[in-house]
């Protein structure tokens, strides 16, 4: 059995936290693989390593010193390594990096040093063996991964040693210059090398015991998620739910490797597994929503016109808002019109352009817009083919006051999505949690 266990930046934030994610990893001797972020912070008032290097970097460019925070990361490594009685010689690999700062360092190289040098910490605290990303998570020229020389770096490794640390966030381009990917990258590297040596479970160690069943700044202590399918995190993700990275979660899912969210702080507790299809039946026939997630501040833009059993008004609409860059959440169709919900964002200033491209191409009887309206997923697979759920959320809602402007629900049946009045998001939010999931 082969496990890949990737820590976040907050399990490596110090050398207490190295300590907890030595025992972790010693205490599996499946734990083969293990992905290493950049030190993060400490406390809320900390500095991630990574965001120290990003501003390296913009000092370099506008030609200032960044010496201060050059050593504020020294010695925030040196600290690590001293702790923990390492003998790795990080003050040679931070003089040779000083050594080159200046405004044509490449900024991918300069930040993905952060998961370098934590890496090779870990590495030798952990008695594995570094393999650099440079060497292993291989980029073409646009930065798409390349799957087959991944897997081939990878199973040739693993068929060399029995213990291996791998920095995350960044790879290399065919040239052989490093390219990171965006923030939070790990999660995908992660992932990657999972798919690669064909693993048994990638476990994501970070600091929350598993995905939680809804924000825990609307809900007070809201349970984790014990099993969540793909696509139900797909659309809790989509709604706003920050657990991943989101292009974390395909190389695993394609080969269908199950994804264990874990707690460095909390060991023992089991997290949230993401699987294919989930295995276990909840008893509790009310308890059918797996998570609730959602976001503030969409419109609702209903253009009324004869639509005389066609579909061109509608086309014409759906093409202005391409053009405006614009992407309509949920559409409903009536006899003498339809109306789109589209987030406030993508509108920008845009909304009165808008209108007027319709009305002179579409020449409607009315375009109305209902603005504040916040979107409310409910997600669960246990909601398919149950007659009377969304009676039951209809129920629980008009019992509280809360007025429904909007409702979409997919053919799949895996999420009822509300609209309501912002005012009424987080109310929404609790009602739900407290009816259906906690
Ligand atoms: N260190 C990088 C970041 O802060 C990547 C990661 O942590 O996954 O975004």
């Amino acid at each position: 059995m082969i496990k890949v266990a990737k820590f976040g930046g907050s399990s490596v934030a110090d050398a207490s936290q190295f300590r907890k994610v030595r025992d972790i990893v010693l205490s599996d001797p499946s734990r083969r693989l293990v992905v290493v972020s950049a030190a993060g912070k400490r406390d809320s008032k900390d500095h991630k390593i990574t965001d120290l290097l990003y501003l390296c970097h913009a000092h370099l460019t506008y030609g200032v010193s960044c010496d201060e925070i050059f050593d504020k990361i020294r010695a925030r490594f040196i600290e690590i390594r001293d702790d923990l009685n390492l003998t790795f010689r990080i003050e040679d690999e931070l003089d040779a990096l000083h050594a080159r700062l200046n405004k044509e360092m490449s900024i991918d190289e300069l930040v993905s040093r952060g998961e370098y040098l934590t890496s090779r910490l870990m590495a030798e605290f952990l008695g594995y063996t570094f393999l650099d990303a440079r060497d292993c998570i291989f980029m073409d020229f646009d930065g798409k991964f390349q799957p087959e020389k991944i897997t081939q770096a990878i199973k040739e490794a693993v068929s060399k040693y029995q213990g291996i640390v791998i920095p995350g966030f960044y790879g290399s381009l065919p040239s052989g210059k490093i390219k990171v990917m965006s923030r939070g990258g790990s999660d995908i590297t992660g992932s990657l090398v999972a798919a690669a040596c064909n693993a048994d479970l990638y476990e994501n160690w970070t600091d929350v015991s598993g995905i939680l069943m809804a924000d825990p700044r609307i809900v007070d202590n809201p349970r984790a998620i014990s099993e969540i399918t793909f696509a139900e995190l797909r659309e809790l993700a989509y709604m706003g739910a920050s657990v991943l990275h989101e292009d974390s979660v395909a190389p695993v899912k394609e080969v269908g490797i199950p994804l264990n969210i874990r707690n460095t702080n909390d060991p023992s507790h089991p997290g949230t597994m993401i699987v294919d299809s989930a295995s276990s039946v909840e008893p509790d026939q009310d308890k059918f929503i797996t998570g609730i997630a959602g976001k503030r501040n969409f419109i609702i833009l209903t253009v009324t016109k004869r639509l005389n059993n066609s579909n061109e008004a509608l086309r014409d609409v759906l093409e202005i808002l391409d053009r405006h860059k614009v992407q309509a959440e949920h559409i409903s169709m009536g006899i003498d019109q339809f109306a789109l919900v589209l987030s406030q964002a993508s509108i920008g200033d845009g909304l009165y352009e808008i209108i007027g491209d319709i009305r002179t191409k579409c020449s409607p009887e009315d375009v109305e817009v209902q603005d504040g309206i916040a979107l409310i997923a409910a997600v669960g697979r246990k909601m398919i083919f149950r007659p009377g759920i969304s009676g039951k959320v209809f129920n629980a809602l008009g019992k509280e006051g809360i007025n429904i402007r909007t409702i979409a629900q997919g053919s799949d049946e895996l999420a009822i999505i509300v609209g309501v009045d912002n005012s009424q998001f987080e109310n929404t939010v609790r009602v739900l949690y407290h009816s259906f999931a906690g």
